[in-house]
C-alpha cells in the first residue's frame, strides 16, 4: 500500500486558522504582529523563499517590512539594520534569510539579533535553552515543522526509534533535541557523512527526517515498511523534460512511498511548514512583547 501523504500545505492552513484568532486578540488590544525580513545579494531562491514570507505575512495580517540589500554591501550595513530593528518597539521578529554572501559572518549577525526577536530560533540563547530541554520559547522553524508534521498525524513518537540524517546548526541537531525532548521521548541517532553504514542505521527507524541536502539520497531499502518519513530537503535538480527545465527534488526517492507508511511530498510538505512556524513564532514573540494586553 503506498504511503499517506504527509501534507504540509494542509497543516500550514490548520496552523494558519489557529494564528488568525491569536492575530485578532492582538490586534483588538492594539498590537499588530510585525515581522522584518533582511535579505542580501540576488539569490533567486531565496528572493522567493521572502517573497512567501512576506505574502503569508499580508494573507494573515502580519505587518512585514522588506529590507533588500546588495550583494556588495559591507557587513556593518546589516549590522547597523539589525541594531535599528531590535530598538523598534513596535517590532516583534527579525528574519536575515541565508545564505549570506561569503564575505559575511551569518553567526555573529544572527547573534546581534534580540533573542527576543529572533523568529528563525537561531540565536545562541533560544538554541540553548533547546539544548536544556525548554521547548516552550523561539525554537528554530523548520525543525519545529518536522516536530509539526508529525503531531498533525497522530504519530505517537514515545519511545520510538527515529533517525535524522543530518546535524546542522538550522536543520539536523535541533530536529535531533526536539524528538528526544521530554513529552516527544524518541530514542534518536544522529547520521552525518561520517557515519559508516548509513542504510542500515536507517533502515531500524520508525521515523525518518532526511535533512542532508543531496538529492534523492534515502532508497526504499534504507526504509523500515511502515516508517514514517519525512524530507526536509528542497534540491534543484536540472533534468526535467518540461518547459522551464528544472524541478524541486527532495532528500528521499520518490519510490520510497512504496515503503513508508507516511511520507512527506516535495514540495508540499515541510516548506509550507516551516513559513507557517515562522509566522507562529512571530505572533508568540508579539504576544509575549506585550504580555499584559
Ligand atoms: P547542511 O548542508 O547545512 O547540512 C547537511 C547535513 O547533511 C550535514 O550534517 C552533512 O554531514 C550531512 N550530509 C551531507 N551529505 C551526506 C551524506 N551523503 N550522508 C550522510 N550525511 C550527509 O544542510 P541544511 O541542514 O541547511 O539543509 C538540509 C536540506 O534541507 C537542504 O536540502 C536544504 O535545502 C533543506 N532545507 C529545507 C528547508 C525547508 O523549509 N523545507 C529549510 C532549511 C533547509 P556533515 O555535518 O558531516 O557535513
Amino acid at each position: 500500500m503506498p504511503a499517506q501523504r504527509l501534507d504540509g500545505k494542509a497543516c500550514a492552513n490548520a496552523v494558519e486558522t489557529e494564528l488568525h484568532e491569536r492575530i485578532e486578540v492582538l490586534t483588538n488590544a492594539g498590537v499588530q504582529p510585525h515581522l522584518a525580513v533582511i535579505i542580501v545579494g540576488d539569490d533567486p531562491a531565496s528572493h522567493v523563499y521572502v517573497n512567501s514570507k512576506i505574502e503569508t505575512c499580508a494573507r494573515l495580517g502580519i505587518r512585514s517590512t522588506h529590507i533588500a540589500l546588495p550583494a556588495h554591501c559591507e557587513e556593518k550595513v546589516v549590522r547597523q539594520h539589525i541594531l535599528n530593528l531590535n530598538a523598534q518597539d513596535d517590532l516583534h521578529g527579525i528574519l536575515v534569510q541565508s545564505p549570506l554572501p561569503n564575505h559575511m559572518d551569518e553567526e555573529a549577525l544572527t547573534d546581534l539579533i534580540s533573542p527576543t526577536k529572533d523568529v528563525d530560533g537561531f540565536h545562541p540563547q533560544n538554541l540553548g535553552r533547546l539544548v536544556q530541554g525548554r521547548t516552550d520559547g523561539l525554537l528554530p522553524c523548520t525543525p519545529s515543522a518536522v516536530m509539526r508534521l508529525l503531531k498533525w498525524a497522530g504519530v505517537d513518537l514515545k519511545g520510538k526509534r527515529a533517525v535524522v540524517l543530518g546535524r546542522s546548526r538550522i536543520v539536523g541537531m535541533p530536529a535531533a533535541l526536539l524528538l528526544a525532548a521530554k513529552g516527544a521521548d524518541a530514542t534518536v541517532t544522529v547520521v552525518h557523512s561520517r557515519t559508516k553504514d548509513i542504510a542500515n542505521v536507517c533502515r531500524e527507524a520508525d521515523v525518518l527526517v532526511a535533512a542532508v541536502g543531496q538529492t534523492e539520497l534515502v532508497k526504499p531499502a534504507w526504509v523500515k515498511p511502515g516508517a514514517v518519513v519525512v524530507d526536509v530537503g528542497i534540491n534543484r535538480v536540472d533534468d526535467d523534460a518540461r518547459e522551464r527545465g528544472w524541478r524541486l527534488a527532495g532528500d528521499v526517492h520518490p519510490s520510497v512511498a512504496d515503503t513508508a507508511g507516511w511520507l512527506t511530498p516535495v514540495p508540499g510538505g515541510v516548506g509550507p511548514m516551516t513559513i507557517a512556524m515562522l509566522m507562529e513564532n512571530t505572533v508568540f514573540a508579539a504576544e509575549s512583547s506585550h504580555p499584559k494586553r
